[in-house]
């Protein structure tokens, strides 16, 4: 989230809204991929109702964050919906950027808490959690309809009227986008229609209000951060099968970054990141839904472009939110201010898609980058999220406080870990593609196929799928053999298949399957580095998809440095050197670093100064940590 002084911001009056009906929910497992041509080729997600994480980290971090989604109170989050439309309200008021006088406020409260809670309640059944967002839709309802307009938000449409006016305002569109958003995760996984007619109200109202404004004066308001509404207006139109929406959307669309983009440049230096993935996302809906496929190009090539020029090891990029560098130019970026964690969220989103349309299976290995290094790892036991994942060396990790942040990053790190479940399985027609390596059940009703995955993976480089069925069948189940690993072997009920697929594929195994079947898959991970875009001399040792970190000694305790309220702490010192190793970049499999214990994925390191103890990121807490390591630069080399 572009940052302004929350002081800068003072409460304004208030707005304005209408229900319109539509027709009763046509589903509830999913957004329907085109309104216009079935693509029947796509790789389909499963709905998150059929597949449930099993005891083990992911579920773990699931239920740690359900528990702080259910800490919040109902009255507290509608206080600023409630006085925007004029319904009394005696709550406290949350803080932070939800507090009365943030013009940010209703991004979290109306919109990620909305979008978490139907995300837990579809993929855990979690119905506690259902309910208090049946409550928040309730509140809405209430709200809107006292307005008016259509309109619903916990600002009034003054700060609209300051778009228009070109005065400094803070994106009124982001977080009316996060409502919407909201409200049609309400829709569509827990199937309330009156989240859908509130969304439908305030679809109608945008169109209203930005129809009717030029161009060029649309395109300057375009400045201003938006979020996801054309993703949403999208999404809506495919819900809803209105055209409509999709016209509303197309207000929303930039050609000033879209074109360079389609003509496969990377213009993205300056660009605040993730103000633009979310664009990205919504052309890649609006590819889905329309059929059109230059946003499909520009999708793309994108996210090829920042993951290959852009990212860091952990599988994000950005620093101080921005891209500030040319193509592949990293070197001199590392620091607090790394990797902002809702880029990571949009960056998955987009991959997901991806994937959708090329079954490539780059796009799940990035996917399982982001997840394993800087998601997992990013929410501490209360629940709290971090916004940087800071990459220089010497920092620790910060999180948001309870009741006083609601940053942009704690909202997405609230839906993040609620959806652990949506991407490890896919399918197309009736053959599976088992993308990710979590502990889980896919049940799939409809071709009578359960698939359990039992796996405590990374602490074990492997993963082992039972196959219950209702009788025989014959199809294809596609496991990914991710690019880490080497001679990965995989047995169908304990007899080794002969070939297995290359590092960076997918392995088809194609047969009649039996209920009681087993597919036993062996993934080994060895040591491995991976260089700074810009500096060779710079790398992060990896040991499968995990980036290791070296445990530095203990981090501040004091929540000057490590609550947030803002994105970053008061004080943050200046980094430490990287530690340097006495060894040159191309030596090889690494031999400054030891596997000390696989199962318990402990390591060690010798540097020029010490030598080091090294996890996995996702395993370091309340350590001062290093990621990147200096090794002899090439004048070191010839000297
Ligand atoms: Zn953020």
């Amino acid at each position: 989230m572009v940052h302004h002084s929350r002081r800068s911001f003072l409460k304004t009056g208030a707005g304005v809204a209408g229900l319109c009906l539509v027709e009763p929910c046509a589903f509830a497992d999913g957004l329907p991929y085109s309104i216009h041509e079935p693509q029947p080729d796509r790789l389909m997600p499963f709905p998150l109702a059929s597949v449930r994480l099993a005891p083990g980290i992911f579920k773990e971090q699931e239920e740690i964050n359900a528990r702080y989604l259910d800490s919040l109170a109902v009255d507290r989050l509608l206080y600023s919906f409630r006085a925007t439309a004029g319904v009394s309200s005696i709550a406290t008021p949350y803080r932070g950027w939800e507090a009365p006088t943030c013009e940010l406020r209703g991004h979290f409260n109306g919109g990620h808490f909305l979008s978490a809670v139907a995300l837990a309640s579809a993929g855990s059944g979690n119905s506690d959690l259902r309910a208090r967002g049946d409550e928040i839709v309730d509140g809405l309802a209430q709200c809107q309809k006292k307005i008016g307009t259509g309109y619903l938000s916990a600002f009034p449409t003054d700060l609209f009227e300051h778009l228009v006016q070109g005065k400094r305002v803070w994106a009124p569109f982001y977080t009316y986008h996060k409502i919407m958003a909201g409200l049609l995760d309400m829709y569509v996984l827990t199937g309330n229609n009156d989240a859908l007619q509130i969304a439908e109200g305030m679809a109608r109202w945008a169109g209203e209000f930005f129809w009717p404004i030029g161009a060029e004066q649309r395109q300057r308001m375009l400045r201003e951060e938006y979020g996801g509404m054309n993703e949403v207006l999208v999404n809506l139109a495919a819900v809803t099968k209105k055209d409509r929406y999709l016209e509303t959307a197309h207000l929303f669309e930039q050609p000033g970054f879209l074109d360079p983009l389609a003509a496969r440049r990377d213009e993205l230096q300056g660009l605040h990141a993730n103000t633009h993935v979310p664009k990205i996302i919504g052309a890649a809906r609006m590819y889905e839904v329309t059929g059109d496929r230059r946003y499909r190009e520009i999708a793309e090539y994108f996210l090829e472009e920042v993951l290959t020029a852009r990212t860091y090891v952990i599988g994000n990029t950005s620093v101080e939110e921005f891209w500030k560098t040319p193509p592949g130019q990293l070197q001199d970026t590392l620091q607090w201010k790394n990797a902002e964690c809702c880029v990571a969220y949009n960056l998955m989103k987009l991959e997901r898609l991806v994937f959708g349309w090329t079954a490539d299976a780059r796009w799940m290995d990035a996917h399982e980058r982001a997840l394993f290094n800087c998601r997992l790892g990013t929410q501490n036991a209360q629940g709290l999220k971090q916004y940087f994942v800071p990459l220089a060396a010497g920092y620790w990790r910060a999180y948001n406080t309870p009741e006083d942040s609601f940053l942009c990053c704690t909202g997405t790190g609230a839906e993040e870990f609620a959806k652990f479940s949506d991407t490890i399985y896919f399918h197309r027609g009736s053959d599976v593609y088992v993308n990710q390596f979590l502990a889980s059940t896919l049940e799939w009703k409809e071709e009578g196929l359960t698939i359990e995955q039992q796996t405590h993976f990374p602490r074990e480089q492997g993963t082992t799928l039972k196959v219950k069925s209702t009788g025989p069948a014959a199809r294809t189940i596609r496991i990914r053999i991710p690019s880490w690993t080497a001679a990965a072997e995989v047995k169908v009920n304990d007899r080794t298949l002969g070939a297995v697929a290359d590092p960076g594929s997918y392995l088809a195994i194609h047969r009649v399957w039996q209920d009681g079947d087993k597919i036993s898959v062996s993934l080994p991970m060895h040591l491995w580095t991976e260089p700074l875009a810009g500096d060779d001399s710079i790398r992060a040792a990896l040991y499968g998809p995990m980036a290791l970190a070296a445990n530095l000694g203990a981090g501040p305790t004091d929540e000057t440095a490590r609550a947030l309220y803002d994105p970053f702490p008061k004080v943050i010192p200046p980094a430490d050197p990287l530690p340097r190793v006495a060894a040159k970049t191309d030596a090889g499999p690494p031999q400054w670093i030891h596997v000390e214990s696989p199962s318990e994925l402990r390591f060690t390191a010798d540097s020029e100064s010490a030598n080091f103890s090294l996890a996995p990121l996702c395993q370091i807490g309340d350590q001062r940590y290093s990621v990147y390591w200096q090794f002899q630069n090439q004048k070191d080399r010839t000297t």
